[in-house]
């Protein structure tokens, strides 16, 4: 091609410096022959190519001078590796999901089956997540996708806890708090809340961990009442008792100053002396009660004539309350004489908290728990009186807690230290219809209270 070209350069040249007519028609038939020879060359290559593209060529090996199989050849090749290589994600993608799905089903069961409660609340203070055990703590069903400070409440010290966990990240361990959940009931609660951060970013929401020690830190409570009261009891009960003694001497006194005495101002003031130490001997009777070491005898009692007994003896002292027993009551191991005195104080305070109501009632209904090896009688003293004031809930059973006038505030005292002393225990409430409920809680079997304790040592603190 080059060749013809060249040499129709050189014939051009010529003919230029001297036009001679063989030379041109020499030049123009090189130029027709190159030109021939262009197109057939052209024409070859282009039914070669579309013969190999129909795959009419048996050579499937690609060649470096075919560029377009070539090329085809290439391209799926890698069209070939990018479809494995996508099938191979696709499995990466199936094992990690259905890891990520297992996971998943596992955190639930474990959320869901833990014995504490737990709260997931996040930054605008929406419950992201509960679970059952958060809302038996808690009293309240449905907590998810509900505001915190709504479902607590606004002021509540629990609610103030997670806000500053929120607003500042910072965190609590093993609080203590008490809470009112719906009913009214107070629940002692052991808090633990932290916050959710993401990396070093500001909190992003707070986990809080619950747990209802209520019967706990009541049964510590009376563990460490009943040591401090067997130290105090020894002294107190021998300065009692010489109190016993002075108040008899002056008793006797004043009897002797009202007989003798024939001025009547001088008798009405033996006869007031009379009256207080009526009522000083009362008291410290009731305290003695209270501050002697019990000796409990460990005889069979039977519940139901003992109640009835001691009922039938308040009805006649409190008239216009209704007062009755109802449920099963059965046999437990103890000391009659004491446990007659828990009955008489428990319903005597019941029908005094319905005092100017005309349809005053309170019932002693018994219940008896097959707890396994030792089933345990359950009695219930519950009026529809004034009920229990906020106040006077955590004092209850403290010596000489009273809110009545003529009241000595040994009754709950004793009853409490009674209850303990047979291995029981015995709570306060008020009923969310109104009045005082006092549950006592007896073994069957007497067990010591120490052993009581262990048994319900079930609510682990977080
Ligand atoms: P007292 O009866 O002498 O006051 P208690 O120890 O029996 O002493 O009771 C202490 C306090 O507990 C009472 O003053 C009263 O405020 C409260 N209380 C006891 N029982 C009830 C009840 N059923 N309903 C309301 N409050 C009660």
């Amino acid at each position: 091609m080059s060749l013809a070209l060249s040499s129709l350069l050189f014939v051009w040249q010529q003919s230029r410096a001297t036009p001679n007519p063989r030379l041109v028609a020499i030049g123009l038939a090189v130029l027709l022959t190159a030109v021939a020879w262009l197109i057939f060359a052209l024409v070859r290559r282009v039914f070669k190519d579309s013969r190999e593209a129909h795959g009419k060529t048996t050579d499937a090996s690609p060649r470096i001078e075919n560029s377009a199989a070539f090329m085809t050849a290439s391209m799926q090749g890698v069209i070939r590796k990018l479809r494995e290589q996508e099938k191979e994600l696709e499995r990466l993608h199936r094992v990690e999901k259905e890891r990520a799905e297992h996971t998943e089903r596992l955190s639930e069961e474990v959320t869901r089956n833990m014995p504490a409660g737990l709260l997931m609340v996040n930054a605008q203070g929406i419950i992201a997540s509960a679970n059952p055990a958060a809302e038996q703590v808690l009293g309240v069903r449905g907590l998810g996708y509900r505001r915190y400070s709504e479902v607590l409440g606004e002021s509540c010290e629990l609610t103030q806890l997670v806000a500053q966990c929120l607003s500042q990240g910072k965190i609590f361990r093993r609080e203590q708090v008490d809470h009112k959940i719906p009913s009214g009931e107070t629940r002692r609660l052991g808090v633990t809340i932290s916050p959710v951060r993401r990396g070093e970013e500001k909190v992003s929401g707070a986990i809080c961990l619950l747990s209802d020690l209520t019967e706990l830190a009541a049964l510590q409570e009376q563990m460490e009442l009943k040591k401090n009261l067997a130290a105090l009891g020894e002294l107190s009960a021998g300065i009692a008792h010489e109190f016993k003694n002075a108040l008899a001497t002056i008793s006797g006194y004043a009897q002797m100053i009202r007989s003798e005495s024939s001025d009547g101002e001088i008798s009405d003031h033996a006869e007031r002396i009379l009256e207080q130490t009526r009522n000083i001997t009362h008291v410290v009777t009731e305290f003695l009660k209270f501050a002697r070491p019990l000796v409990i005898s460990d005889e069979p009692v039977e519940l139901q004539p003992l109640i009835e007994r001691a009922l039938d003896e308040i009805s006649t002292a409190a008239s216009g309350v209704s007062i009755h027993a109802e449920g099963d009551f059965g046999i437990v191991a103890g000391d009659e004489g004491l446990l007659r005195q828990v009955i008489l104080n428990l319903a005597r305070n019941g029908a005094e908290a319905c005092e100017g109501r005309t349809d005053g009632r309170v019932v002693v209904r018994g219940e008896i728990a097959p707890g396994g090896e030792t089933p345990s009688q359950r009695i219930t003293v519950q009026d529809n009186g004034v009920g229990i004031s906020a106040d006077a809930m955590p004092n209850l059973f403290h010596p000489f807690f009273t809110t009545k006038a003529r009241g000595t505030g040994l009754g709950l005292a004793v009853v409490q230290k009674i209850i303990l002393q047979h291995g029981g225990l015995i709570e306060a409430r008020n009923h969310p219809s109104g009045g005082a409920v006092f549950i006592v809680t007896l073994p069957a079997r007497r067990a010591q209270p120490s052993e009581a304790v262990e048994l319900r040592k079930d609510a682990i603190p977080i």
